[in-house]
Protein backbone atom coordinates (compact mmCIF):
# COMPACT_ATOMS: atom_id res chain seq x y z
CA UNK A 1 0.00 0.00 0.00
CA UNK A 2 0.98 3.40 -1.31
CA UNK A 3 0.14 6.38 1.14
CA UNK A 4 -0.12 9.80 -0.23
CA UNK A 5 -0.61 12.64 2.69
CA UNK A 6 -1.96 15.62 0.99
CA UNK A 7 -3.57 18.94 2.49
CA UNK A 8 -7.23 20.08 1.65
CA UNK A 9 -7.99 23.12 -0.59
CA UNK A 10 -5.38 24.33 -3.26
CA UNK A 11 -2.83 21.37 -2.87
CA UNK A 12 -5.66 18.63 -2.76
CA UNK A 13 -7.03 20.33 -5.62
CA UNK A 14 -3.73 20.80 -8.06
CA UNK A 15 -2.81 17.52 -7.14
CA UNK A 16 -5.44 15.85 -8.53
CA UNK A 17 -4.63 16.78 -12.37
CA UNK A 18 -1.05 14.93 -11.73
CA UNK A 19 -2.62 12.16 -9.66
CA UNK A 20 -4.98 11.99 -13.38
CA UNK A 21 -1.62 11.81 -15.55
CA UNK A 22 -0.87 9.04 -13.16
CA UNK A 23 -3.89 7.31 -13.90
CA UNK A 24 -5.18 7.65 -10.44
CA UNK A 25 -8.66 9.00 -9.40
CA UNK A 26 -9.59 9.97 -5.50
CA UNK A 27 -12.78 8.55 -4.26
CA UNK A 28 -13.99 11.32 -2.91
CA UNK A 29 -14.38 14.95 -2.64
CA UNK A 30 -13.14 16.07 1.26
CA UNK A 31 -15.06 19.17 0.71
CA UNK A 32 -17.82 16.54 1.03
CA UNK A 33 -16.65 13.66 3.22
CA UNK A 34 -15.67 13.28 7.04
CA UNK A 35 -13.14 10.84 6.03
CA UNK A 36 -9.53 11.81 6.21
CA UNK A 37 -8.26 8.23 4.70
CA UNK A 38 -9.31 8.14 0.93
CA UNK A 39 -9.38 5.24 -1.22
CA UNK A 40 -8.60 5.62 -4.91
CA UNK A 41 -9.30 3.71 -8.41
CA UNK A 42 -6.19 1.94 -7.70
CA UNK A 43 -6.20 -0.74 -4.36
CA UNK A 44 -2.71 0.16 -3.50
CA UNK A 45 -2.37 3.82 -3.40
CA UNK A 46 -4.41 5.39 -0.58
CA UNK A 47 -4.91 9.70 0.24
CA UNK A 48 -4.70 10.74 3.80
CA UNK A 49 -5.66 14.97 4.79
CA UNK A 50 -3.37 15.91 7.07
CA UNK A 51 -2.94 19.34 8.16
CA UNK A 52 -0.19 21.49 5.32
CA UNK A 53 2.14 21.91 8.14
CA UNK A 54 1.94 18.23 9.76
CA UNK A 55 2.78 16.76 5.89
CA UNK A 56 6.40 16.07 6.49
CA UNK A 57 5.85 15.25 9.95
CA UNK A 58 3.72 12.51 8.53
CA UNK A 59 6.02 11.13 5.58
CA UNK A 60 9.62 11.68 8.13
CA UNK A 61 8.24 9.08 10.20
CA UNK A 62 6.09 6.53 7.57
CA UNK A 63 2.64 7.89 8.59
CA UNK A 64 2.54 8.25 5.07
CA UNK A 65 4.87 7.05 2.09
CA UNK A 66 4.60 10.47 0.36
CA UNK A 67 3.51 14.15 0.69
CA UNK A 68 2.80 16.75 -1.27
CA UNK A 69 4.08 20.36 1.17
CA UNK A 70 4.66 23.97 0.17
CA UNK A 71 7.92 25.07 0.08
CA UNK A 72 7.01 27.57 3.01
CA UNK A 73 6.60 24.27 5.31
CA UNK A 74 9.58 22.38 4.36
CA UNK A 75 11.92 25.21 4.81
CA UNK A 76 9.91 26.22 8.06
CA UNK A 77 9.78 22.54 9.31
CA UNK A 78 13.22 21.73 8.03
CA UNK A 79 12.73 18.74 5.70
CA UNK A 80 16.22 17.41 5.65
CA UNK A 81 14.98 13.43 6.46
CA UNK A 82 13.00 13.84 3.40
CA UNK A 83 13.56 12.78 -0.30
CA UNK A 84 12.42 15.85 -2.39
CA UNK A 85 12.46 14.51 -6.26
CA UNK A 86 10.45 16.61 -7.32
CA UNK A 87 8.99 20.98 -7.61
CA UNK A 88 5.39 20.31 -8.48
CA UNK A 89 4.82 24.08 -9.75
CA UNK A 90 1.53 24.05 -8.25
CA UNK A 91 0.26 26.74 -5.21
CA UNK A 92 2.61 29.17 -6.25
CA UNK A 93 2.53 32.01 -4.56
CA UNK A 94 5.86 34.13 -2.58
CA UNK A 95 6.73 34.86 0.83
CA UNK A 96 7.06 38.24 1.51
CA UNK A 97 7.45 41.39 4.23
CA UNK A 98 4.10 43.45 4.31
CA UNK A 99 3.94 46.41 6.66
CA UNK A 100 0.63 49.34 6.44
CA UNK A 101 0.91 51.63 4.01
CA UNK A 102 1.62 54.68 5.95
CA UNK A 103 4.49 52.58 7.52
CA UNK A 104 8.52 53.78 5.88
CA UNK A 105 9.92 50.56 6.47
CA UNK A 106 13.10 51.59 4.30
CA UNK A 107 13.39 54.36 7.00
CA UNK A 108 13.10 51.84 9.93
CA UNK A 109 15.62 49.47 8.24
CA UNK A 110 18.15 52.36 7.64
CA UNK A 111 17.49 53.96 10.68
CA UNK A 112 18.63 50.36 12.51
CA UNK A 113 14.92 50.59 14.43
CA UNK A 114 13.79 47.13 15.99
CA UNK A 115 10.92 46.13 14.09
CA UNK A 116 8.14 43.86 15.55
CA UNK A 117 7.48 41.35 13.08
CA UNK A 118 4.55 38.50 13.44
CA UNK A 119 4.82 35.64 11.29
CA UNK A 120 3.76 31.75 11.45
CA UNK A 121 6.91 31.44 9.54
CA UNK A 122 9.40 32.57 12.77
CA UNK A 123 12.26 30.59 11.48
CA UNK A 124 12.31 31.76 8.01
CA UNK A 125 11.96 35.48 9.04
CA UNK A 126 14.17 35.17 11.56
CA UNK A 127 16.97 34.00 8.89
CA UNK A 128 15.82 36.86 6.13
CA UNK A 129 15.94 39.39 8.86
CA UNK A 130 19.61 38.25 10.27
CA UNK A 131 20.34 37.91 6.85
CA UNK A 132 19.49 41.77 5.98
CA UNK A 133 21.32 42.49 9.76
CA UNK A 134 17.76 44.18 10.71
CA UNK A 135 16.97 43.82 14.36
CA UNK A 136 13.79 42.23 14.93
CA UNK A 137 10.96 41.21 17.40
CA UNK A 138 9.22 37.92 15.95
CA UNK A 139 5.89 37.50 17.23
CA UNK A 140 4.36 33.94 16.41
CA UNK A 141 0.94 33.72 15.12
CA UNK A 142 -1.08 31.13 14.04
CA UNK A 143 -2.95 32.94 11.58
CA UNK A 144 -4.59 36.33 9.99
CA UNK A 145 -1.78 37.71 10.23
CA UNK A 146 -2.96 40.82 8.14
CA UNK A 147 -4.33 41.32 11.65
CA UNK A 148 -1.17 42.48 13.39
CA UNK A 149 -0.07 45.72 11.61
CA UNK A 150 -3.58 47.06 12.08
CA UNK A 151 -3.89 46.25 15.86
CA UNK A 152 -0.62 47.30 16.22
CA UNK A 153 0.42 44.05 17.51
CA UNK A 154 3.24 44.32 15.01
CA UNK A 155 5.24 46.76 11.90
CA UNK A 156 5.43 44.16 9.64
CA UNK A 157 4.01 40.49 8.66
CA UNK A 158 6.23 37.61 6.75
CA UNK A 159 3.80 36.05 5.25
CA UNK A 160 2.62 33.88 1.42
CA UNK A 161 0.80 36.51 -1.01
CA UNK A 162 -0.26 35.43 -4.44
CA UNK A 163 -2.95 38.28 -5.64
CA UNK A 164 -1.70 40.76 -3.09
CA UNK A 165 -5.74 41.50 -2.74
CA UNK A 166 -5.81 40.59 1.18
CA UNK A 167 -2.67 42.90 1.75
CA UNK A 168 -4.26 45.75 -0.30
CA UNK A 169 -8.04 44.92 1.23
CA UNK A 170 -6.06 45.80 4.45
CA UNK A 171 -3.93 48.24 3.49
CA UNK A 172 -0.99 46.57 3.83
CA UNK A 173 1.78 47.11 0.92
CA UNK A 174 4.74 44.26 0.03
CA UNK A 175 7.73 45.72 1.04
CA UNK A 176 10.30 43.31 0.21
CA UNK A 177 10.45 39.90 -0.92
CA UNK A 178 11.73 36.64 0.36
CA UNK A 179 11.28 33.91 -1.00
CA UNK A 180 9.31 31.95 -4.63
CA UNK A 181 7.00 29.19 -3.46
CA UNK A 182 5.29 26.00 -4.96
CA UNK A 183 4.83 22.70 -3.81
CA UNK A 184 7.32 19.75 -3.83
CA UNK A 185 7.14 16.41 -4.02
CA UNK A 186 8.55 14.85 -0.68
CA UNK A 187 9.06 11.28 0.00
CA UNK A 188 10.09 8.96 2.98
CA UNK A 189 13.49 7.70 2.82
CA UNK A 190 12.73 4.43 3.64
CA UNK A 191 9.81 3.79 1.67
CA UNK A 192 11.97 5.14 -1.32
CA UNK A 193 13.48 1.99 -1.07
CA UNK A 194 11.04 -0.81 -0.08
CA UNK A 195 8.53 0.64 -2.42
CA UNK A 196 10.81 2.00 -5.35
CA UNK A 197 8.71 0.48 -8.40
CA UNK A 198 5.51 2.19 -6.98
CA UNK A 199 7.34 5.44 -5.82
CA UNK A 200 9.36 5.62 -9.19
CA UNK A 201 6.42 5.29 -11.35
CA UNK A 202 4.53 7.65 -9.63
CA UNK A 203 7.35 10.39 -9.41
CA UNK A 204 7.48 9.84 -13.77
CA UNK A 205 4.25 10.31 -13.99
CA UNK A 206 4.24 13.59 -12.17
CA UNK A 207 7.09 14.60 -13.72
CA UNK A 208 5.79 14.29 -17.13
CA UNK A 209 2.58 15.99 -16.27
CA UNK A 210 4.49 18.93 -14.67
CA UNK A 211 7.02 19.05 -17.73
CA UNK A 212 4.07 19.20 -20.75
CA UNK A 213 2.20 21.77 -18.25
CA UNK A 214 5.45 24.26 -18.56
CA UNK A 215 5.54 23.54 -22.22
P1 LIG B 1 -3.44 26.42 5.54
O1 LIG B 1 -4.33 27.63 5.59
O2 LIG B 1 -3.93 25.25 6.32
O3 LIG B 1 -1.99 26.73 5.79
P2 LIG B 1 -3.42 26.73 2.67
O4 LIG B 1 -4.18 25.96 1.62
O5 LIG B 1 -3.73 28.16 2.83
O6 LIG B 1 -3.55 25.91 4.03
O7 LIG B 1 -1.86 26.61 2.37
C1 LIG B 1 -1.27 25.39 2.03
C2 LIG B 1 -0.05 25.68 1.21
O8 LIG B 1 -0.44 26.30 -0.02
C3 LIG B 1 0.94 26.66 1.86
O9 LIG B 1 1.87 25.96 2.65
C4 LIG B 1 1.58 27.30 0.65
O10 LIG B 1 2.67 26.52 0.16
C5 LIG B 1 0.46 27.33 -0.38
N1 LIG B 1 -0.27 28.60 -0.39
C6 LIG B 1 -0.72 29.29 0.69
N2 LIG B 1 -1.34 30.42 0.32
C7 LIG B 1 -1.28 30.46 -1.02
C8 LIG B 1 -1.77 31.37 -2.01
N3 LIG B 1 -2.41 32.47 -1.68
N4 LIG B 1 -1.58 31.06 -3.31
C9 LIG B 1 -0.94 29.93 -3.67
N5 LIG B 1 -0.44 29.04 -2.77
C10 LIG B 1 -0.61 29.29 -1.47
MG1 LIG C 1 -4.27 29.59 4.20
Amino acid sequence: MLTLALSKGRIFEETLPLLAAAGITVSEDPEKSRKLILSTSQADVRVVLVRATDVPTYVENGGADVGVAGLDVLIEHGGAGLYQPLDLQIAKCRMSVATRDDFDYASAVKQGSRIRVATKYTAIARQHFADKGVHVDLIKLYGSMELAPLTGLADAIVDLVSTGSTLKANHLVEVERILDVSSRLVVNQAALKLQREPIRRLIDAFAQAVAARQS
